[in-house]
């Protein structure tokens, strides 16, 4: 069972699974994701897509053997937009999530974020670290819902037993993030491909380290196996400035497009860089995609949507 499985992660983590055999769960309320993400798997007697809002309670009939929470509003843009919603999903759709492992005796994993780290002290980020979180900051609805999540994760392992895994997943991009989400690779991709300016917001000094989402999925992947309950950083360490990033998008399109400025949003993260020397022991797993090779996969989806969408406008 996946929560958020019309997602962008979610959605990849529904075909790997379906892929390898197993039977497929998707729980999603479409608040920020589409069954559109889902349309390989429509036709798969492995495969079921439940229309559910996970901060509300679910019973699900038969055996299942693994709950993977997903479910949550991803993008600054996105939670800034659904605040309480937010806020619902990280606490009682985690305990929703957590209840239905319970009764079912079975394992289940968090996917938790960076952003437990806040604007961060420590570079890079370890696991060991307890993070710089503005607890009444706008960015808190999303940060604290997390950092909840992480608690009661651990709660229900040490007061129950259950067999829990949490996973702290830093910038992750590729095919099937929405193009309007706000986030900084789709927003630069779509602003390089229609031919207009790329917004940066501040200097573009703050700095992201982004990871393919098939790295990421194969880490949640070998995590599964793994027999650790306590969080495991997944992302890719490979860093680069804000201001950089734009103009190598730029240079990827082979546009001319300028480049703006914006003001930086309340608690931007300044650095944001993974340590995974844990995954790397912990699960023998380093990212594989190189940055140029994804932002080339990535920009290949988003040129096909535009052109869709160009076509279904004319
Ligand atoms: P996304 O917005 O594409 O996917 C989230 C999915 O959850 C959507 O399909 C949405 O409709 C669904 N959802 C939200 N609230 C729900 C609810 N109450 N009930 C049922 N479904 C609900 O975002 P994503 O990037 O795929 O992120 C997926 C998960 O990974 C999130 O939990 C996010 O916090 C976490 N994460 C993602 C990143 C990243 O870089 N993409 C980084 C850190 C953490
Ligand atoms: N950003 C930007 N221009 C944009 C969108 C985002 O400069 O059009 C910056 C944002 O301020 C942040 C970084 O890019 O410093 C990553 O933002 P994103 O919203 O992708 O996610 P975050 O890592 O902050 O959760």
């Amino acid at each position: 069972m996946i929560t958020g499985g019309a997602g962008f992660i979610g959605s990849h983590l529904c075909e790997r699974f379906e892929g390898e055999g197993h039977e497929v769960v998707a729980i999603d309320n479409f608040i920020t994701g589409s069954e559109r993400n889902l349309h390989a798997l429509r036709n798969s007697p492995r495969f079921t897509l439940l229309d559910h809002d996970i901060s509300e309670p679910i019973q699900i009939t038969g055996p299942v053997d693994y709950v993977l929470h997903f479910a949550s509003p991803a993008s600054p843009v996105d939670y800034l937009k659904y605040p309480i919603p937010t806020l619902k999903v990280g606490s009682l759709g985690t305990y929703h999530c957590l209840g239905l492992a319970k009764e079912k005796k079975t394992k289940f994993l968090l996917a938790s974020t960076s952003e437990v780290y806040g604007d961060p002290q420590i570079h890079p980020q370890k696991e060991d670290y307890w993070g710089h979180v503005n607890p009444i900051g706008t960015r808190a609805v999303y940060d604290e819902a997390k950092r909840y999540a992480e608690a009661i994760t651990m709660a229900y392992h040490r007061h129950h037993h259950l067999d829990t895994r949490i996973i702290r997943i830093f910038n992750t991009y590729g095919p099937r993030m929405r193009l309007d989400d706000g986030r900084v690779l789709p927003n630069f991709m779509g602003q390089a491909l229609r031919g207009e300016p790329l917004t940066v917001y501040g200097d573009g000094s703050q700095t992201r380290s982004f990871c393919y989402v098939d790295d990421l999925v194969e880490g949640i992947a070998r995590l599964m196996r793994k027999d650790y309950h306590l969080p495991v950083n997944l992302g890719n360490p490979d860093e680069v400035t804000i201001l950089q990033f734009a103009e190598e998008i730029i240079r990827l399109t082979g546009g001319q497009n300028r480049i703006i400025h914006r003001p930086l949003p309340e608690d931007d993260p300044k650095l944001r860089q993974p340590d995974i020397s844990l995954a790397r022991r912990l699960l023998d797993w380093e990212p594989k995609v190189k940055r140029a090779e994804g932002l080339q996969k990535t920009l290949e989806y988003f040129s096909q949507l535009i052109q869709k969408q160009t076509v279904s406008v004319s």
